[in-house]
């Protein structure tokens, strides 16, 4: 079959000196196969991600202290929750720890901003997922003033402290920022509200929020600038097609699963000799 990828996802998506205001959030980076093939590649590519994620719950199981945390932030109706579902639905819900983080409780206000997140950061073997995260405390909290700027300005030092801390306890960490534009945002929630199997999913505040754009905007651009690390790197991942945004996460977690380089655990057994046991049983 012909390249569908003119490069790796990894290069077509990092963050790098990106502009929020330029993303073109109905472009697919890297990727020349368009919808139909998209779509079709997306199971293959599943099940690959599939059986890397195995080998990272074998690994784990057998000593191994190995982990893989993706990040997912985004704008209402980003598309979180179908990365959630068809992407890492994938793979084996035994190995998957899932997290979302919501308006903080009372007793988590009570705490740093960072006491809910490191409760929930992935022990060996598993793949944590973050929907949405520690990445709230500086961008609904910094365009709402939901605490004074003095001290959401110190945040994006201790989100860097404490993502290498967890890159360093062997952690390779993934960070997903889905960005869609304002119209097809409209067009999602339009769906939403035309729907009563969507009703769920709606929230009066979702409109609301959308006055805020800009003020977003300019928050997405401090994570970009401020916490884009080489030990915890952004990418930004356009995502007005749903098609496109599901096979280019797959995509990254398969280069970070692959870049463990892990192998099957080898027994720790004489095989023969369990093989010749199990005949004579
Ligand atoms: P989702 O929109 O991800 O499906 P919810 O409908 O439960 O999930 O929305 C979660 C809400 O919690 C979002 O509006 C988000 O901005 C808010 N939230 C998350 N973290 C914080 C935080 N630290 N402070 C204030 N609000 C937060």
């Amino acid at each position: 079959m012909a390249k569908l990828w003119t490069e790796p996802v990894t290069t077509a998506l990092r963050a790098d000196g990106l502009r929020v205001a330029d993303i073109d959030t109905s472009a697919t980076p890297g990727f020349i196969g368009g919808k139909q093939l998209g779509k079709a590649m997306l199971p293959e590519r599943g099940e690959l991600l599939s059986v890397l994620q195995e080998k990272l719950f074998a690994h784990g199981r057998t000593g191994g202290d190995r982990k893989v945390l993706l990040i997912l932030q985004g704008m209402d109706t980003a598309g979180k929750g179908g990365i959630v579902r068809h992407v890492i639905g994938s793979v084996d819900p035994q190995g998957v720890d899932h997290a979302s983080f919501g308006v903080p409780t009372e007793e988590e206000k009570a705490h740093d901003f960072l006491w809910r997140i490191r409760k929930r950061v992935p022990t060996p073997g598993q793949l944590g997922v973050f929907d949405r995260s520690h990445y709230e405390d500086v961008l609904v909290v910094r365009v709402h003033d939901l605490v004074p700027q003095s001290e959401w300005e110190q945040r994006y030092d201790q989100i860097n402290a404490f993502e290498k801390e967890v890159a360093d306890a062997g952690t390779t960490i993934v960070k997903v920022a889905m960005f869609v534009s304002l119209d097809e945002q409209k067009r999602r929630l339009r769906a939403r509200l035309e729907r009563p199997d969507k009703y769920w999913k709606f929230s009066p505040a979702d409109i609301t929020e959308r006055a805020f754009w800009p003020e977003y905007q300019k928050a997405y651009q401090a994570i970009l600038d401020r916490t884009n690390t080489d030990y915890a790197p952004w990418y930004v991942v356009p995502a007005d097609h749903k098609w496109y945004s599901r096979l280019a996460v797959t995509e990254l977690l398969i280069d970070a699963l692959t870049g463990l380089g892990l192998d099957w655990p080898k027994a720790g057994f004489d095989v023969a000799e369990q093989l010749r046991l199990l005949d004579q049983s």
